[in-house]
């Protein structure tokens, strides 16, 4: 029988259909993983009690003749959803212990499919970092090297997929928090169009960004959950109304005389030699299997950076004000009154990087400055937009690198914010721009770190960029790579 703890999605699916294996085994088994890599510090809350009540009503609908790709398939959530049977901290001291009265939409989805909760993840606090080493709760280790960053926010959700403690795991990317740990912990990270996932239930970082996705083993996967996962949200203001798609539908079209365009922009001075040895590799096996390179350029991605880092921390200093001490959340013990209350609870509760953001987005967004960062950057915002769709008349869909280097070590960049930031200047503009982008394992670079390719398609056309991404994993096996020890 498949090696359970390294099966797909769509194999445990077919295991359980075959009734090989119940959904209660299944918890059992990614539990008794969790609890063997502790070490990578990837989970937050861990309650054994409530999954197996989740898989138990899995085999109980298996056992009334229902089916479904995902009744029974375990999964582990990002702790930015808010989950109602795990406490929900956004990995901050300021909701430490939060228990949600409800379940986000996407978690609720997953849930009606079948699905069963391992647990929460860790992740930067709020979502804001790219090492995972914002979160209140300590580093995640990177599985593939202990002493590299899994890359963040989503590090959790990549460190437990890539140790096979979590055949999937949801993520979320507001500058590029699925496909950078993607590409640094070796999973597949995919983040679809802004507006598909639904945003009610995820705690909010910068509203006009943040994107609901996944990580997981391949495109396959992902397109599976997918399925269940997204789609129009009536609760959610900035939800698509779009019917429903079978997000597997061009998995099998290979790519022959498919265009992709590769970005100038993204091969320049400050990438470094190893990924770029990979990447282009990967494009180079592309043209094998029939593609066409056609050279593109995104003249204003290089604005990406400041450009986000003026829209991101603005939307967050009014996301967080909710955080005061009086509705939820953390307060402080002793306070003269109600607004030393407040100052002393959010002084408390938040970590540096939450306060940083907090001090830049309220300064962009203050009278007299206003006009000269916030307005200027939403312009900006437009031109990195209008790159991409003059792109997309060139080409199918964008290929190129997803990080500058692989991995980074603990403490490289932690103490400089600016050289953290970086991090992101390739995925970036593909948020701003709100179209769906991925990551998927294109080899090793230094220190035997993987190497994620980054493809890029156009708004609403994630079920073509997935085919693409599958094309490739049918030749290549980087995707089955698994950790030493895992
Ligand atoms: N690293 C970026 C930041 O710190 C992106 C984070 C994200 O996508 N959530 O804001």
């Amino acid at each position: 029988m498949t090696d359970l703890a390294h099966a797909s999605v769509a194999e445990l699916s077919r295991l359980l259909d075959a009734k090989k294996v119940s959904a209660v085994e299944l918890a059992q088994l990614f539990l008794a993983r969790i609890e063997s890599h502790r070490a990578l510090n990837a989970f937050l809350d861990v309650r054994p009690g409530a999954t197996l009540a989740q898989a138990r009503a899995a085999d109980a609908r298996r056992a009334k003749g229902e089916t479904g790709a995902l009744l029974g398939v375990p999964i582990a959530h990002k702790d930015i959803f808010v989950t109602r049977d795990w406490a929900s901290t956004a990995s901050s001291k300021i909701l430490a212990g939060y228990m949600s009265p409800f379940d986000a939409t996407v978690v609720d989805n997953l849930k009606r499919a079948g699905m069963v909760c391992l647990g929460k993840l860790n992740c930067d606090e709020f979502a804001m970092g790219s090492s995972n080493e914002n979160s209140a709760y300590g580093n995640v280790l990177n599985p593939w090297d202990p002493t590299a960053v899994p890359g963040g926010s989503s590090g959790g959700s990549s460190a437990a997929v890539a140790a096979r403690i979590a055949p999937v795991a949801t993520a979320t990317d507001t500058g590029g928090s699925i496909r950078e740990p993607a590409a640094f912990s070796g999973v597949t990270g995919t983040k679809p169009t802004y507006g598909r996932p639904s945003r009610w239930g995820m705690i909010a970082f910068a509203s006009s960004l943040d994107t609901a996705g996944l990580m997981t083993y391949s495109a396959e996967d992902c397109a599976l959950v997918f399925n269940a996962m997204l789609g129009f949200d009536p609760k959610d203001s900035t939800s698509l109304d779009r019917p429903r798609e079978d997000y597997t539908r061009h998995l099998n079209d290979g790519v022959k005389g498919l265009k992709i365009g590769v970005p100038k922009e993204f091969f320049g001075a400050g990438l470094a030699p190893d990924v770029e040895a990979a990447v282009r590799v990967a494009l180079a096996e592309y043209e094998k299997l029939g593609a066409r390179l056609v050279e593109i350029s995104l003249p204003n991605a290089e604005l990406g950076i400041p450009v986000y880092y003026v829209i991101a921390p603005a939307e967050a200093s009014s996301n967080l004000a909710r955080f005061d001490g009086v509705r939820y959340g953390h307060r402080a013990a002793t306070y003269a009154d109600l607004v030393d209350m407040m100052k002393k609870s959010r002084a408390e509760g938040f970590g540096p990087e939450p306060k940083r953001r907090i001090l830049i987005g309220t300064y962009v967004l203050s009278h007299g400055y206003y006009d000269a960062y916030f307005i200027k950057a939403m312009q900006v915002r437009r031109l990195i937009a209008e790159d991409f769709k003059r792109a997309f008349a060139q080409c199918d869909v964008i290929a190129g690198p997803v990080t500058t280097s692989v991995a980074f070590g603990f403490g490289e960049k932690a103490a400089d914010p600016v050289a953290m930031y970086l991090a992101d200047l390739y995925t970036v503009p593909g948020s701003l721009a709100g179209i769906p982008s991925m990551s998927i394992p294109c080899g090793f670079g230094a220190k035997g770190r993987p190497v994620g390719l980054q493809l890029m398609a156009n708004h609403f056309e994630e079920a073509k960029m997935l085919g693409v991404a599958h094309a490739f994993q049918r030749a290549t096996d980087w995707h089955r790579r698994v950790p030493a020890g895992c």
